[in-house]
């Protein structure tokens, strides 16, 4: 569970997050959206202390961020994050991607975290590529190992920020459905994606951002038939 209590942050004199008041059930898939600047990489980074907050509390599966470094391991280890870009090791095969976290952080074998990854890449649909270098992977798959690599550290909680957005368009489905399987798996997710058929598909509910604030909070039906805000409604109208 993701409690996010009267959260403020600012960058500089300028106010990133006002006031927010979120919480994510263990299980629920939340999606966020918004309009560019709103605040959603802000939050979701917040989340597992890639940005400090400065006002408010944050508590993930009872652990509450702040100063204490002991924490914010615990909740690191708690919470898998992927990102637009996909961040992999380039130097590194996509098997030794999958298991440095593993053999590096939760201390385990080699040949524990190969058999490990291997089930990860199935999971993901790409375990013929163990052997090759990202470099050598469609956009897609980079971030299937991506995906694939954060799951090897068992995650309860796994936070995206529009993974699929620096994807070539045909490309793009296969991550997402990816992404509906793990959902399918029970996992609690918060993804910031502007993917809204993905949304409808999997989202318990949907949050719109807007300067920093949550504006609108609703179930997938309610809010791409008739949101409650006027922002909302104009940014689906951007976007739909
Ligand atoms: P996008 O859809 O473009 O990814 P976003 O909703 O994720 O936008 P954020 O990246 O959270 O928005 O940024 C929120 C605001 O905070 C923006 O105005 C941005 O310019 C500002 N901001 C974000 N990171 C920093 C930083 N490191 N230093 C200063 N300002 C920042
Ligand atoms: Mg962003």
């Amino acid at each position: 569970m993701i409690e996010l209590t009267g959260v403020s942050k600012y960058f500089g004199p300028f106010k990133a997050l006002d006031d927010i008041k979120l919480t994510v059930r263990t299980g629920e898939r939340v999606v966020v959206c918004g309009p560019s600047g709103s605040g959603k990489s802000t939050m979701i980074r917040c989340i597992n202390r890639l940005e400090e907050h400065d006002e408010g509390k944050i508590v993930v599966d009872g652990i509450e961020l702040g100063e204490d470094t002991q924490n914010i391991r615990a909740v690191r280890q708690d919470v898998g994050m992927v990102f637009q870009q996909f961040n992999l090791f380039p130097h590194l095969t996509v098997l030794e991607n999958l298991t440095i976290g593993p053999i590096r952080v939760r201390k385990m074998e080699k040949a524990k975290a190969e058999a490990l990854a291997r089930q990860y890449l199935d999971r993901v649909h790409i375990p013929e590529q163990a052997g090759k270098y990202p470099a050598q992977l469609s956009g897609g798959q980079q971030q299937r190992v991506a995906i694939a690599r954060s799951l090897c550290m068992e995650p309860r909680i796994m936070l995206f920020d529009e993974p699929t957005s620096a994807l070539d368009p045909e490309m793009i489905n296969e991550v997402l459905d990816v992404m509906v399987e793990l959902a399918g798996t029970g996992m609690t997710m918060v993804v910031v994606t502007h993917e809204m058929g993905f949304a409808r598909k999997v989202a318990d509910r949907m949050v719109f951002m807007e300067s920093g604030r949550i504006v609108e909070v609703a179930p997938p039906a309610k809010f791409f038939s008739d949101p409650d805000s006027d922002r909302a409604r104009l940014f689906l109208d951007q976007i739909l």
